[in-house]
């Protein structure tokens, strides 16, 4: 197996670091192969994703990547966060996935990617009038919707589709795709919500969510809420993946400029996206959760600053390896 590590801005290399060490101790089969990205490749190669990097993701079984992003390149032309996007389009990865766990909650928020309002047609009328459009076609909604009833039927069978289909024709067809799959998904029970009241629930009681299927808005800010009630966007993680291909593998946060260099970035986002590649592209779901619930145990035993411990970004790492070698589960890895 080949997986591209992308370290990219910021705090990126030191977790990179992280994961490189948790690749080496457990899975020392999975070659791995690093490239410049974001500012670090504009200052290498004057462009944030290099044709050589470009051509290394889509040939890889998987794409790992730090976060991008740096003050300095944030007025400049050519910017870091646009070789993420151009990323994204040539893997063509539609489905992001954002799982959200802590006591008395496991969800998954399965959000389209490439589609509704963030790509529909935008732009300025005579009169000043500013638009963006939100569209969506049946197909885009059913690939996204099949893989909310996929993702139900393995975890706990509940998928919760997200819309606004009291107000916008998107999401009344949103809800009619959904719908007339369901008999394909007998295991799966199906609900429709309303996004304002989806908010609601998910702040006052986020245990009842099972896996959320909706759409790229609507997922952009339910997957942060959702996030914020499991212990906020520093340990989020996430999937991005396509039908083939390589999926990319992130964390949600971004290259905490702030705290950069210091050696006390909490890794902690960029091991769980780590473990969603072992489940998602190594198709390894016992070493994924082995190391899910190495990260959980360290978490405890070594915060970081951010969680209002003092580890460092090595010894939360260290504690980590050290909860994966002394679990039994982690010596099949
Ligand atoms: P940020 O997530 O980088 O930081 C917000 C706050 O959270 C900061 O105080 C930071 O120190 C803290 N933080 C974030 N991750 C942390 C971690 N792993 N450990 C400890 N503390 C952590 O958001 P921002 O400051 O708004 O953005 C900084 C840069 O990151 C910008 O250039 C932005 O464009 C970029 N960004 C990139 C991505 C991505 O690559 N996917 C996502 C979001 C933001």
């Amino acid at each position: 197996m080949r997986v591209v590590l992308l370290p990219g801005d910021g705090i990126g290399p030191e977790i990179a670091a992280a994961s490189r060490r948790v690749f080496a101790e457990l899975a020392p089969e999975v070659e791995l192969e690093e490239h410049h990205f974001g500012a670090a490749a504009i200052r290498a190669s004057g462009t944030p994703l290099s044709d050589d990097a470009l051509a290394a993701c889509l040939a890889a079984d998987a794409v790992l990547k730090g976060p991008v992003g740096d003050p300095e390149f944030d007025a400049a032309e050519i910017r870091p966060e646009q070789g993420l996007l151009r990323l994204r389009a040539e893997l063509g990865v539609y489905a992001n996935l954002r799982p959200a766990r802590a006591d008395g909650i496991d969800l998954l928020t399965v959000r389209e990617l490439v589609g509704g309002l963030y790509y529909g047609a935008r732009g300025v009328r005579d009169d000043g009038t500013v638009f963006d459009t939100c569209e969506y076609h049946p197909s885009q909604v059913e690939r996204i919707a099949r893989r909310g009833f996929e993702l139900a039927g393995s975890r706990r069978g509940k998928l919760t589709s997200v819309d606004k289909a009291n107000v916008l024709e998107t999401s009344r067809m949103w809800r009619r795709v959904v719908r007339e799959l369901a008999p394909s998904y007998p295991d799966v029970g199906l609900e429709d919500m309303l996004v304002d009241n989806a908010a609601m629930q998910l702040a006052s009681e986020p245990g009842q969510f099972d896996v959320i299927v909706t759409d790229n808005m609507f997922g952009d800010i339910l997957s942060d809420l959702a996030a914020a009630v499991t212990g906020g966007l520093g340990l989020a993680p996430s999937a991005s993946l396509a039908d083939s291909g390589p999926g990319l593998f992130e964390p949600v946060h971004g290259s905490a400029p702030d705290i950069a260099g210091r050696g006390i970035a909490n890794p902690a986002a960029m091991l769980r996206s780590t473990a969603l590649l072992l489940e998602y592209a190594a198709g390894r779901p016992d070493e994924a959760a082995a190391l899910e619930r190495a990260v959980d145990a360290a978490l405890l035993a070594a915060p970081t600053p951010d969680l209002g411990g003092s580890a460092t970004t090595e010894e939360l790492t260290g504690a980590v390896l050290d909860a994966l070698t002394s679990s039994p589960a982690a010596r099949t890895l």
